[in-house]
């Protein structure tokens, strides 16, 4: 059973960073959210993409980009590709 999207703490505890330097809150974000190779990491943690997700999760608004079935949180089963 999925848990309650506003749950969700990816965006605070969590961050992936690729061999390429592509960094994602998480496995399951369908967007990247910067490249190491480009900012620094506080500029990515920080950076308008990581706080539109952080307040999306806040305002319990699902955004575009949270990709549904394989995440753990209740995203409303909706695919973006
Ligand atoms: S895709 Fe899922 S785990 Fe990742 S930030 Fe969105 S709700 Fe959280």
């Amino acid at each position: 059973m999925k848990k309650p999207y506003s749950e969700c703490r990816y965006p605070w505890d969590n961050v992936q960073v690729l061999a390429d330097g592509t960094v994602r809150p998480c496995c399951w974000f369908g967007k990247d959210v910067g490249n190491l190779k480009e900012s620094t990491f506080e500029e990515v943690w920080n950076g308008s993409e990581m706080q539109d997700l952080r307040q999306s999760i806040l305002n319990n608004e699902i955004h575009s980009k949270c990709s549904g079935k394989p995440c753990p949180f209740d995203t409303g089963d909706k695919v973006d590709q």
